[in-house]
């Protein structure tokens, strides 16, 4: 442990099982340490950094907004603000944009959205059917809805109204719903939980659920949104459109930020001025970085670009499955894969880091691969290659 380390654990309350790295700088898809050492990067900081490190045309375009202003408060409109709002209606379909500081945030914003549209609808609806081994922020309306005990039982009693259903599972869903139910919330592709994506018959199945039964459905593309899946949002995957989304991580491709959504027919009836609110969302910084990660997304092709090295990275990890007998399956889709191991977790990603290469854990027993998004098929090799050492 050298000195840095020292210091951060005796001043930092201990809530991160922390990697004994200090990173220092990165570019590209590599990250440098204070020591010099280079690692590739397949965690891209939970799946945020999509553009990767220094990219220049978003560096740049963040100093010329810092240098002209970085926060105003709602009190007033600002020009950045409005442009995001826009680019992240065309590119989400939505039709009503609030901006939040992170993931979390965003989430507590669709269930009060959804609180909102029952009371003001009259329904007496306030019911949330969520999803066992889901994964939705640290707040007390997001982890109500967190489908893992660990994280739920230190801080009960938390939000009434609760019940989680078994994920592809649209029976389990089905047997939840009361003539309270106000709102179904999912991840399309599920993260922490162990890389799970949902099925098509699950998502059209928990569309018409919703439309037949008057419940608003609400998908959080917190971590598999924003191309990573190879659709731009998840849920465009499965010809279906949701009520109300959650975004986050990568939208601002590091600069904290979130948003959610929602279409006009949820907007008519929900949120009003007075009902939320937050000092920094949509500052000029935050949404100079989404504008900016949009419009470098459509000049590289980004999503086009997902969808073919993530059919790379799906090979060369089927590959593995037949070569070792501790990869039991491939998981998830695009840049956002994971492997199922019987070898313990910690035990890969702690020799991949002495090999130079970052990745994490998902759930018990997955090793998940989310890269920056600009990552070349060499990357996914030289990544096949360090991981074979370390498994
Ligand atoms: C990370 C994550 C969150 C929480 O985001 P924060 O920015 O950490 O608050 C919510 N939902 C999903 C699906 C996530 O992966």
């Amino acid at each position: 442990m050298n000195e840095y380390m020292k210091e951060t654990n005796e001043a930092l309350l201990h809530t991160y099982n922390q990697f004994p790295v200090v990173l220092e700088r990165g570019e590209g898809a590599y990250l440098y340490d204070t020591e010099g050492k280079k690692y590739l990067d397949f965690a891209a900081g939970y799946a945020v950094s999509s553009l990767g490190y220094a990219d220049k045309e978003l560096n740049d375009a963040l100093k010329e907004q810092i240098d002209k202003i970085f926060h105003t408060s709602n009190l007033y409109y600002n020009t950045a603000c409005g442009k995001a709002a826009e680019d992240l209606k065309r590119i989400t379909g939505m039709d009503r944009i609030f901006f939040t500081n992170s993931g979390g945030e965003a989430v507590e914003g669709t269930l009060k959205a959804a609180r909102k549209y029952a009371y003001k609808k009259g329904t007496g609806r306030y019911e949330f059917i969520a999803m066992k081994e889901s994964f939705h922020g640290r707040s007390f309306g997001a982890v109500s809805v967190t489908g893992h005990d660990a994280y739920r039982e230190p801080f009960e009693p938390l939000v009434p109204g609760v019940s989680f259903a078994q994920y592809n599972d649209l029976d389990s869903v089905k047997a939840l719903v009361t003539d309270k139910t106000c709102a179904i919330i999912l991840e399309p592709l599920q993260g922490e939980g162990g890389i799970n994506a949902a099925t098509e018959e699950f998502m059209k199945g928990i569309r018409k659920l919703c439309d037949e039964e008057g419940i608003l459905m609400i998908c959080d593309e917190v971590q598999c949104g924003m191309g990573r899946t190879g659709a731009m949002f998840a849920w465009q995957a499965y010809d279906i459109k949701p009520d109300i989304m959650s975004m986050a991580k990568a939208i601002g491709s590091g600069i904290p930020v979130g948003a959610f959504a929602m279409t006009e027919e949820v907007a008519k009836y929900s949120l009003e001025p007075g009902d939320h609110g937050t000092t920094y969302g949509g500052n000029p910084l935050a949404c100079t970085a989404v504008s900016k990660t949009i419009e470098i997304f459509e000049k590289k092709h980004l999503v086009e670009h997902v969808q073919k090295v993530g059919a790379y990275l799906t090979k060369k990890l089927e590959e593995l499955v037949e070569e070792y007998d501790t990869v039991k399956a491939v998981k998830g889709k695009g840049l956002m894969q994971g492997i199922q191991v019987t070898k313990p977790i910690s035990e890969i990603t702690g020799a991949a880091l002495k090999e130079g290469l970052l990745i994490i854990g998902a759930g018990s027993d997955v090793i998940r691969f989310v890269p920056p998004l600009i990552i070349e098929l060499e990357q996914v090799d030289e990544m096949i290659r360090i991981l074979k050492k370390a498994l």
